[in-house]
């Protein structure tokens, strides 16, 4: 089960702040600006009181993070999960600054959350309480300041919701407030496959670099939402099998290969995996220890950890999640000589092409989706050549390497404008 503990371990927060400094040290950063970038710029909470269907009023806890904004406005999703805190929203924001200045993008890093359990909720009162908690972010969020968009339990239509109710706000039609909208709100085709498309383009990189062939390979996926079901799908379409998937409730297992196609429309009909014919039913902790060539986690943070990194069998590991893998797990993997694709790599796509919405918005010019797939493929494959560059040169990690990669970039940047003491 991945739960959210204080440890320091798998404090999401403070990985990332361990992660820094590692980086940090590898750059040489002088201490003025390690202080100047380290930390979030803003850290807003809310109260966000919903009247429920029953008539009652319940309080939510919201959160809105910008962490830098040196090389452009805040970007960031917007998470709904019981086990939201503002130190993993805090997390999450850091990584967006390192992830956007990892494939060159001009946004800084931001994130936001609400304390919830959507899968509890009515769309009514989705609806109250994203409209409510749009309301309470509204001083922090404009198309020019920081632009939310989806992430775990988040959907195109919470981004409609958001959208609609910053636009009722300003009197007139704001489409570049949020990305990952419905098409027919100035939405970008290609949006909604963009991270998993990301993903695959970076496992595609790491194989042909391994010698290992993409047709044929064992893949397992954990979690199967957005990022893993379409991840998937993708993998599935090239020729890989994939052996195992999870979600929340289920995990299953064919040793022959899912049929990925039948596995979507029976999680499509059912809001499970669990059941699924021609498969067996695997624990989490089975799934993830499976003999494979690449295993990607998909779901929340803090998936593979101290206690059952030494079971991984992997060759690689794709980062579909944020922050799935902890220092200690880095460490181990390092060790047993498995190749890491880090989140702020594996599943930039998502943000990549988000800023391709925001451009079309910006523009009010819409692109046909080869266009949108072939602009991603190419960051992605230049981004990952950049990482396994630095990797290669310096001897380093692929988490490192990235790091590096990214904060070099945001320090380079707070110099340039002066923000430097
Ligand atoms: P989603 O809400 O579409 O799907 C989440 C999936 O994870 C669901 O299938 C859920 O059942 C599963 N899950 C939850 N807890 C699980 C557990 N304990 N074990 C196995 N599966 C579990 O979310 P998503 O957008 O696919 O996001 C997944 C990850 O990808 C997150 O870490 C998110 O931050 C990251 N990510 C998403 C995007 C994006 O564009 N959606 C972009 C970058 C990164």
């Amino acid at each position: 089960m991945l739960t959210t503990t204080t440890t320091l371990e798998t404090n999401a927060y403070q990985v990332a702040l361990e992660n820094f400094d590692l980086a940090a040290d590898a750059l040489d950063l002088d201490s003025n600006l390690r202080a100047m970038i380290k930390y979030p710029e803003r850290v807003l909470s809310v109260s966000i009181p919903v009247r429920m269907d029953t008539g009652q009023i319940v309080r939510f806890e919201g959160y809105r993070v910008q962490h830098n904004t040196a090389r452009g406005p805040a970007k960031g999703g917007i998470r709904y999960h019981p086990n939201v805190t503002v130190d993993e929203v805090k997390a999450l924001a850091t990584w967006m600054t390192w992830k956007c200045a990892v494939v060159n993008i001009p946004f800084g890093g931001g994130k936001g959350g609400v304390t919830c359990n959507p899968k509890k909720m009515s769309m009514g009162e989705l609806e109250h309480m994203t409209r409510r908690y749009a309301s309470a972010i509204l001083p922090l969020i404009g198309p020019q300041k920081d632009i939310p968009a989806p992430d775990v339990y988040t959907t195109p239509q919470v981004m409609a919701w958001i959208m609609d109710t910053y636009s009722m706000h300003m009197g007139y039609p704001v489409h570049g407030v949020v990305t990952g909208k419905p098409i027919s709100l100035g939405g970008s085709l290609g949006r909604n496959e963009a991270t998993a498309r990301g993903c695959y383009y970076t496992i595609v990189s790491s194989c042909s670099n391994l010698g290992i062939p993409v047709k044929g390979a064992r893949v397992v996926v954990q979690g199967f939402g957005n990022a893993g079901s379409i991840a998937a799908q993708l993998l599935h379409a090239a020729g890989t099998l994939v052996l195992a998937a999870s979600d929340s409730t289920a995990a299953v297992y064919n040793k022959n290969g899912l049929d990925i196609p039948q596995l979507v429309l029976h999680k499509q009909r059912t809001g499970s995996l669990r059941g699924f014919p021609g498969a067996d039913a695997i624990t989490p902790e089975e799934l993830l220890s499976l003999e494979c060539e690449i295993l990607v986690p998909a779901a929340l943070e803090n998936a593979i950890t101290g206690d059952n990194v030494r079971a991984v069998q992997a060759r690689i590991i794709a980062e579909a999640a944020n922050g799935p893998v902890t220092p200690e797990a880095d460490r181990v993997l390092a060790e047993k000589g498995v190749f890491l694709i880090p989140d702020i790599l594996c599943n930039a796509g998502g943000v990549t092409v988000s800023y391709f919405e925001w451009v079309q918005d910006e523009n009010h010019l819409f692109w046909d989706e080869n266009d949108v797939n072939a602009k991603l493929e190419k960051i992605m494959v230049r981004s990952f050549n950049d990482v396994y560059k630095i990797h290669q040169e310096r001897k380093v990690n692929m988490r490192l390497a990235a790091n590096m990669l990214g904060i070099g970039r945001v320090a380079e940047a707070c110099k340039m404008r002066g923000l430097y003491p």
